[in-house]
């Protein structure tokens, strides 16, 4: 059999794409690297925030997150279920919980997509960007960001002509990274919306530049029918990217944004529920095995003991 390079463990840490699709048991050792990459991330988070002082407690949670990974395999339906583990719950902080996070979302989402999709044929989801101006202050350009998005909705409910005037739904996030070239904080929101025509990006560049004062770039595009999952992960991917920022950012965006709601919702999106639990849920009534990992640093998991239990 061809045996697959292992994947870079940055580009790992940040991928939410492997959380969706498979979940068999050929697909677990992919899995569990992917999350021995976002083990590592945190421990270096653990390890800085322990040298900050004052935060001792907060270090040692992010940094024995993920210690032990304990699996289901469903055997009889070749499904694999993260059954329980020892999570930080910290997602600013932790890629691991960040991934686990993003996954609980991407899922509720898709799900009630293909509900919308089944009650109304002629809906279609499309992938809006705003941004606002690149700054040095993150609080004030956060800010900035989260009253023009409300407003905007504002200006919908106004019910005075709005770009978003078709928009049945949306669900966004908030993202936040250093602009590339300014080195300064880019804040900017990726929201799905739901309508049967295609938001005018004109329009909505026009209205954003009204509402902000500063800012006018903004992106419509379509999202792919066959594949929405691609689209979906655009917005359900981490608040802030962790391999790509030095561990002194990502404490700083927590610093700054912990608390906040970094996702909201509208309209036939707004009663999606998404499971605060981090692990999945078991099936009840199906036999399955055991997989116990255990984190040993330098090594990433390793198979502890395999315990078989029929229902
Ligand atoms: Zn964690």
């Amino acid at each position: 059999m061809e045996e697959r390079p292992p994947d870079d463990p940055k580009e790992n840490a940040d991928s939410l794409a492997g959380e969706i699709g498979v979940q068999g048991i050929e697909a677990l050792p992919r899995r569990v690297q992917r999350y021995g990459a976002a083990k590592a991330g945190a421990l270096d988070v653990a390890e800085f925030i322990s040298g900050l002082g004052g935060h001792q407690g907060l270090a040692r949670r992010v940094g024995s997150c993920g210690d032990y990974l304990m699996f289901r395999h469903y055997f009889t339906v070749d499904e694999v279920r993260l059954h329980a583990a020892s999570l930080c719950m910290k997602h600013l902080l932790c890629p691991l919980c960040a991934i686990r996070r993003g996954s609980k979302a991407l899922k509720s989402y898709l799900d009630r997509w293909e509900v919308l999709r089944g009650s109304n044929a002629s809906l279609k989801p499309f992938l809006v960007t705003l941004t606002v101006k690149d700054g040095n202050d993150l609080a004030e350009r956060f800010k900035h960001l989260h009253r023009g998005q409300r407003e905007l909705w504002m200006r919908k409910h106004r019910a005075r002509g709005s770009c978003l005037d078709g928009v049945m739904g949306a669900v966004w996030s908030y993202e936040v990274k250093r602009g590339t070239g300014s080195g300064l904080w880019h804040p900017h929101l990726h929201m799905i919306a739901i309508a049967e025509h295609q938001p005018d990006q004109l329009q909505l560049s026009a209205e954003w530049k009204n509402i902000t004062g500063d800012s006018h770039v903004v992106d419509v595009r379509p999202i792919s029918q066959e594949d929405p999952v691609s689209g979906f992960l655009e917005v359900f991917k981490y608040a802030v990217k962790f391999s790509d920022q030095p561990v002194e950012d990502t404490w700083h965006c927590y610093e700054t944004l912990r608390g906040k709601r970094l996702i909201g919702s509208a309209g036939c999106f707004r009663s999606v529920v998404v499971p605060e639990q981090l692990i999945d849920e078991p099936f009840d009534d199906l036999p399955f095995r055991t997989l116990f990992y255990r984190y040993l640093t330098g090594r990433g998991y390793d198979l502890q003991r395999r315990k078989d239990r029929p229902a």
